[in-house]
């Protein structure tokens, strides 16, 4: 017997629903990240499943961080972030894409991007409002929805027929805003696509999210991150936006420090105080000798930052190329990202399911990658579409990609 009362429908099992990790017989599985990780870890598999770094970021910015540390930089920061972070995040803004905001009411720092959604999605969505989101979706948009007990609806990219990128379903699009739309949730550049939303697609958004009334999240933690010449433009920059959006970044992949977990929010002042308000009850606050390394990270007084985000994207351009190149010859069916860390792939020819194929890779030959279902809902037609696709990420060293690439080979 259970020393307590187990309630019939408790809402952490909406939860791991929402994320398809109820098994058949009602057991719950990690994320697919943790899953795939510890396949990985187990098998000794080239890991291209979780999307992480193996090489740190600047050597700078970490020693900015041990300074730190050693100089009292370890009690609470200030629940909104430390002055300098919330300026530099202020400043980076401005730099990059003329968005101007007050640093005292404007920026939050957060635990992550993962909690500035959270935080936002809670402050917003109502038991019964709908949030829209692009699916494929990040796996923690489906689970702070469900959280929240609001309703998740989604909307497909669709490939182009000619030239097979992917794009916003605008029809769906259409039909997923009504009366009860509280909040859309974009993310481009796009995990687990690659996909950058053109200004065309973006635009579309803008104008229904308006229409309906609905306030945009937008996840732009790889703004820095696209290839080709292919620019970011994010959602606040549109005629109107910026008093309707909330623009959520983080450190994590822009510096290549995934672990750090230090993300920020910016928005309009009313917006800010909203996604503050349950902020501070989610960690309240977080990363005390992190926040001020960040903050001379965004800064980057000698250009050594920009240099190194600069290079991390032309070398990533680089890597996606091998990896492409390397799933093509080996048999998968390839859209070529534009942004991020991943490729997804078709994997039809090896399994007419993605995740019995993921499954199976570390022993077939030993490279684990994580199925596109999981980032989706599960029996949605964008799912069934989806079926059997896989994400691979080339955040990897280059040695690292070429085995992963000699092992796929043998797939064939
Ligand atoms: N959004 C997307 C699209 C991501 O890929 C990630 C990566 N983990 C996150 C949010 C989470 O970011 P953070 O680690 O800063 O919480
Ligand atoms: N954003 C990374 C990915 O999509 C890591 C996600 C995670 O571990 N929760 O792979």
């Amino acid at each position: 017997m259970r020393p307590y009362a187990d309630p019939v429908n408790p809402r952490w099992r909406d939860v791991a629903q929402a994320v398809g990790l109820v098994d058949a017989d009602g057991a719950v599985r990690p994320t697919i990240f943790a899953e795939m990780s510890a396949l990985a870890a187990r098998t000794g598999a080239i890991n291209l499943g979780q999307g992480f770094p193996d090489v740190d970021g600047p050597a700078h910015v970490i020693e900015a961080a041990v300074a730190a540390l050693r100089s009292g930089h370890n009690q609470y920061p200030p629940g909104d972030g430390i002055p300098e972070l919330r300026e530099a995040v202020a400043s980076h803004q401005s730099r990059h894409y003329g968005l101007d905001w007050d640093p005292g009411t404007e920026v939050l720092v957060t635990t992550g991007a993962t909690e500035a959604i959270a935080a936002a999605v809670l402050a917003f969505a109502r038991p019964g409002d709908e949030v829209v989101v692009i699916e494929p979706y990040y796996d923690s948009y489906a689970a702070v929805v469900a959280l929240a007990g609001a309703r998740l609806v989604t909307v497909g990219l669709v490939r182009d027929g000619a030239s097979g990128a992917f794009g916003l379903d605008r029809e769906a699009l259409r039909a997923a805003f009504g009366p009860r739309t509280r909040l859309v949730l974009v993310n481009s550049p796009h995990n687990p696509t690659g996909t950058v939303l053109t200004v065309d697609d973006l635009t579309e958004l803008a104008r229904l999210a308006t229409a309906s009334g609905a306030v945009v999240v937008t996840d732009e933690v790889y703004e820095h991150l696209t290839f080709d010449g292919v620019a970011h433009v994010p959602i606040a920059t549109l005629p109107g936006m910026a008093e309707r959006t909330l623009t959520v970044s983080s450190a994590g992949k822009t510096l290549s420090f995934t672990g750090w977990k230090v993300g920020w929010v910016t928005g309009p002042a009313d917006l800010v105080t909203a996604v503050r308000t349950v902020k501070q009850f989610l960690t309240y606050t977080s990363g005390a000798p992190l926040q001020p390394a960040v903050a001379v990270a965004l800064d980057d007084a000698d250009g050594r930052v920009g240099e190194y985000v600069r290079e991390l994207a032309a070398s990533l351009a680089a890597r996606r190329d091998l990896l492409c190149v390397g799933l093509t010859a080996a048999g998968f069916d390839v859209v070529v990202p534009s942004g991020t860390y991943f490729v997804v792939a078709d994997g039809a020819a090896f399994a007419d399911d993605g995740a019995r194929l993921c499954r199976e890779l570390p022993e077939r030959v030993g490279v684990v990658a994580v199925p596109v279902s999981a980032f989706c809902v599960a029996g949605s037609p964008t799912a069934r579409a989806l079926r059997s696709w896989v994400r691979f990420t080339f955040v990897k060293r280059v040695d690292v990609l070429q085995e992963a690439v000699s092992r796929l080979a043998g797939l064939r």
